[in-house]
């Protein structure tokens, strides 16, 4: 896994687990493959799954998203989406989910990522399996259907079931909305890509939150930063002065205070990166890239640079 892996093992990875995945992605646009980033980065077992309509789908060429100069065909685009989240840790299959029910997982409390205490999780019925996960993220645009189930706890509206969420949060505990199928975004890819990072801070900092306090989960990011940003005694005692100011808050008991912190430090210290990996990274980024241009275009680009050929 490319992400920052610094949770340890997560409940889906357990050998007793009731799980199949931590989480399941429903839907592959730019808000699902966003979502689907971010919680791969985090740690947890994540689990995508699309097929059926798309908004992306009757885009002809994508040319106001940050980052492709001349635009980019939208299949290429989810492509390299797709590419991100596996190359994060996630997996992506082509399966339409049909259903989504609540399921009791069992009495259990490890305090591992993804197992907070005493909370069920879903059954996720697809048209080509079923699996057990601890949260649902919907990133379906067109199709609110797998709501149904829940429609005395989710406000729905119009032709698609809009879904009405905050931050991508829905009145039901573990399960969460993105993009273009909620009331909190406009319809540009670009938005719904924030808007599923958004949802996916938002499960990450709930799952963070259950295993310490709120204010711990507040202060969750995968930043990645140069080495020597943090470390050595002034930075300890400068995170033990931000951890009581800031993180800290009445009745936590020591132990729970220690271990938060000890948390919080090594969250910051394993996204630290030298610079060979710096170039490593870097490398490897543009590697992928191209994996998934045209070949052609490729060539024709390298033979430019040979001096065989003008642009
Ligand atoms: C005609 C048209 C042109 C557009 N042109 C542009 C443009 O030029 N630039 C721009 O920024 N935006 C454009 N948009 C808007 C853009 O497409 C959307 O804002 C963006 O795609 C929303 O992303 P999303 O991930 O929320 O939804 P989508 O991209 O629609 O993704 C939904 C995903 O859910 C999957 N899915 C649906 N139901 C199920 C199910 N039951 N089970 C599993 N998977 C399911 C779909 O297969 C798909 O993978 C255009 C939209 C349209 C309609």
């Amino acid at each position: 896994m490319a992400g920052t892996d610094t949770v340890g093992e997560t409940l889906a990875a357990r050998p007793d687990s009731p799980l199949d995945h931590d989480v399941c992605v429903v839907g592959g646009g730019a808000a699902g493959l966003s979502a689907a980033t971010f919680l791969a980065r985090y740690g947890l077992d994540t689990l995508v799954l699309a097929r059926g309509n798309s908004a992306i789908g009757q885009c002809a060429c994508l040319e106001n998203y940050l980052g492709f100069p001349g635009g980019i065909a939208p299949d290429r685009f989810l492509a390299l989406g797709e590419t991100q989240v596996a190359h994060e840790g996630g997996t992506v299959r082509e399966e339409a989910v049909e259903r989504v029910d609540r399921v009791e997982l069992g009495e259990r409390s490890t305090g591992a990522i993804g197992d907070p205490p005493g909370r069920g999780g879903f059954r996720v019925e697809s048209d080509a399996g079923e699996y057990r996960v601890r949260y649902v993220l919907a990133a379906t645009a067109y199709d609110g259907e797998m709501f149904a189930p829940f429609e005395d706890e989710v406000e729905t509206d119009g032709e698609f079931g809009t879904v009405d969420s905050d931050g991508g949060r829905t009145p039901v505990e573990g399960l969460y909305a993105a993009g273009w199928m909620t009331t909190e975004t406009v319809h540009q890819a670009v938005v719904g890509a924030g808007h599923g990072a958004r949802a996916a801070v938002s499960l990450i900092r709930d799952d963070v939150a259950a295993r310490f306090w709120p204010a711990v989960g507040d202060h969750y990011v995968d930043w990645v930063v140069r080495e020597g940003r943090y470390g050595g005694d002034d930075w300890d005692e400068h995170t033990r002065e931000w951890f009581e100011d800031e993180v800290l808050v009445d009745d936590v008991d020591d132990d729970l205070a220690a271990a938060a912190l000890a948390h919080l430090r090594s969250e910051f210290r394993a996204r630290e990166i030298d610079a060979d990996e710096r170039e490593r990274r870097d490398r490897e980024g543009q590697r992928r890239l191209l994996e998934r241009l045209d070949d052609d275009v490729v060539r024709e680009h390298a033979a430019t640079l040979d001096g065989t050929e003008t642009p």
